[in-house]
């Protein structure tokens, strides 16, 4: 596999990490990145917080500094660079199709094409003000309308929707969340950490509304101003209202489902299925990296989606390893991390809302590791504030023992002692 041919469709943080591993591990066969973005590869965590708020550069997101990806360079590494979208694939000719009309032959193909942001049903084509937040453009075009505007109205308080309310609330943009369940980030938050947050966001003036079905955003008459005003239409509890407001955030979640795969029984909802080598049952010279990659985890007997910035990381260079002789196969804990309002707040594992929960430290003050248990044992932990313990934290998830409660609540006992 040293000389091999090697696809890799998805130029995001995880494709384009695969292709500098691959050449730091001493791979000699031809790289093809194949990606629809203009930009290099970049990390997308700062687009909600740090790039919006105006306190990074975009330079700074790169995986690799410009001159890796000057054409020179790429070329000199046997790496090409494409700027297309996948269209199709032809299994049998191990082919792909792009969008510009070029075709391309490989012998392995590693698909990081990561997710694509959901839209409601209504919502059947673009307009001016609504935003969804994916990509460095969707942060641009966001950023810029934001810039003067009198009300964000964020549709969907998962990560990305309590993320920009945070910044929206730091350059002084009053906000409305309004979210179809009943909490905010109930996918990665336990409820107890998830109704501390909603608090604090509150008390920041972020309007929250649960329980909402939106139906549809319309666009208001142009003021004298000549400044677009945009109505979004909702029900809550059967009744309906509205909110009025100059841009709109879509952050419903993502669909990891890539288009070029339809009708090859390769992915599904669930994105594409790997085993715990990262690698499709049906063609082992298919891989996938990072948000699209339904992993197998041997030791749970579980496939877990993994959307996180340390998984498009790890499992790009794992993939590249694996490619180049590699016999362990990849398991990561899930972890990942939001800065909102000032708070620094940490996850290591996936908490489930019928966890029992242990906290140490003062969840009002501000300082505390929330700590989610399953059958005795730690199967997920929140760390607000208390960076400190998410090491600690992590060791108690991976090693399934099971804990007593009442020490693990004992903040004079350190995290370190019960590992
Ligand atoms: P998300 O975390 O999946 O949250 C989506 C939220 O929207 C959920 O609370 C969902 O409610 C709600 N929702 C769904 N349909 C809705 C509707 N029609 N009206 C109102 N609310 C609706 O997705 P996201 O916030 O858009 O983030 C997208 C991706 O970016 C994720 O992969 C995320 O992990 C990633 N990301 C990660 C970070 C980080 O790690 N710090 C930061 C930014 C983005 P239900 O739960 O009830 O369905």
């Amino acid at each position: 596999m040293t000389a091999s041919h090697i696809a890799i469709v998805g130029a995001g943080h995880a494709g384009g990490r695969v292709a500098q591993h691959l050449r730091a591990l001493g791979h000699a066969g031809r790289v093809t990145l194949i990606g629809a973005e203009a930009h290099v590869p970049y990390e997308r965590p700062a687009l909600s917080k740090d790039l919006l708020l105006g306190t990074s550069a975009q330079e700074s997101l790169a995986l690799a500094p410009a001159e890796f990806w000057s054409a020179d360079a790429l070329s000199a590494a046997s790496i090409e660079r494409i700027h297309a979208c996948a269209d199709s694939l032809d299994i049998d000719a191990r082919r792909v199709q792009l969008n510009n009309g070029r075709s391309v032959d490989f012998d392995l193909m590693v698909v990081a094409t990561g997710g694509e942001a959901r839209r409601p049903a209504f919502m059947t084509e673009a307009m001016p003000g609504v935003h969804v937040l994916r990509t460095l453009d969707d942060c641009l075009a966001l950023k810029e309308s934001l810039a003067g505007c009198r009300r964000l109205a964020i549709i969907g308080a998962g990560v990305i929707g309590m993320e920009v309310a945070s910044t929206a609330i730091s350059l002084g943009v009053p906000v409305t969340v309004l979210e179809a369940g009943n909490g905010i980030m109930n996918r990665c938050l336990p409820p107890l950490v998830a109704g501390w947050l909603a608090q604090q966001h509150i008390a920041r003036g972020v309007e929250l509304h649960t329980g909402v079905s939106v139906e549809r955003i319309v666009a208001a008459e142009r003021q004298q101003t000549n400044v677009l005003r945009l109505r979004v239409d909702a029900t809550r509890n059967g009744a309906p209202f509205g909110i009025d407001a100059d841009c709109v955030l879509i952050a419903i979640g993502v669909d990891c489902n890539p288009r070029f795969l339809m009708h090859t029984g390769l992915s599904d909802a669930r994105g594409i299925t790997v085993d715990a080598f990262c690698r499709s049952p049906q063609l082992p010279w298919l891989y996938a990296a990072g948000d699209v990659a339904c992993t197998l985890d041997s030791d749970a007997g579980l496939h877990l989606r993994q959307e996180t910035w340390r998984n498009a990381e790890n499992q790009a260079r794992a993939v590249a390893e694996i490619i180049m002789g590699r016999t362990q196969p990849y398991r990561e804990t899930p972890w990942m991390w939001t800065d909102q309002l000032g708070h620094a707040i940490q996850v290591t594992g996936v908490p489930d809302a019928t966890d029992t929960t242990v906290v140490r430290g003062d969840l009002n003050a501000a300082s505390a590791t929330v700590i989610s248990l399953r059958d005795g044992c730690v199967s997920a932990g929140v760390t607000i504030n208390q960076s400190r313990d998410r090491r600690h934290l992590e060791a108690l998830v991976k090693s399934r023992r099971r804990i007593d409660p009442q020490q693990l609540g004992d903040a004079l006992i350190s995290l370190k002692e019960l590992v």
